[in-house]
């Protein structure tokens, strides 16, 4: 297995099917290294996934060194996910961002993304 594969292949992986339009959303951002689509189960007003480009699984394989530019990397999908926040008309009432990363956490999609919840007060977790 390289460090970019997983039990999801990238053939079966929800996210890369949408890239590949093969699954229908709307893509409300893209550029070079992500995009962004809203999640097809909200749990927010605002509820949003920012997804790298790459089939990374999650962020443990971009810090183990398979993407040489882990900062720049998680850097940037968090940039992208604060650009989308103003978007979204969530930035001055405050949002969360979340990765799901293995079993406990519940993460049920094996290519990293991260959650942009906002537009209600949120339960405190963590
Ligand atoms: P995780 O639990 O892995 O952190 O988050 C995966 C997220 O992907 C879930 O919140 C789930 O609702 C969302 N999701 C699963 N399948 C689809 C889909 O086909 N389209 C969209 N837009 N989101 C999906
Ligand atoms: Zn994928």
């Amino acid at each position: 297995m390289t460090q970019t594969q997983s039990a999801q292949t990238e053939k079966e992986c929800i996210f890369c099917r949408i890239l590949a339009r093969e699954i229908p959303s709307e893509i409300l951002h893209r550029d070079e290294h992500c995009f962004v689509i809203r999640d097809i189960a909200p749990v927010a007003p605002v509820h949003l996934l920012v997804i790298p480009i790459q089939h990374y699984i999650h962020a443990e394989f971009i810090s183990s060194g398979a993407a040489p530019d882990v900062e720049a990397t998680l850097g940037h999908l968090m940039s992208v996910a604060r650009e989308m926040a103003k978007r979204e008309g969530i930035f001055e009432s405050g949002y969360r961002m979340a990765v799901n990363q293995g079993p406990d956490s519940g993460q049920s999609v094996d290519h990293l993304h991260l959650h942009v919840l906002g537009g209600r007060v949120l339960a405190h977790e963590g």
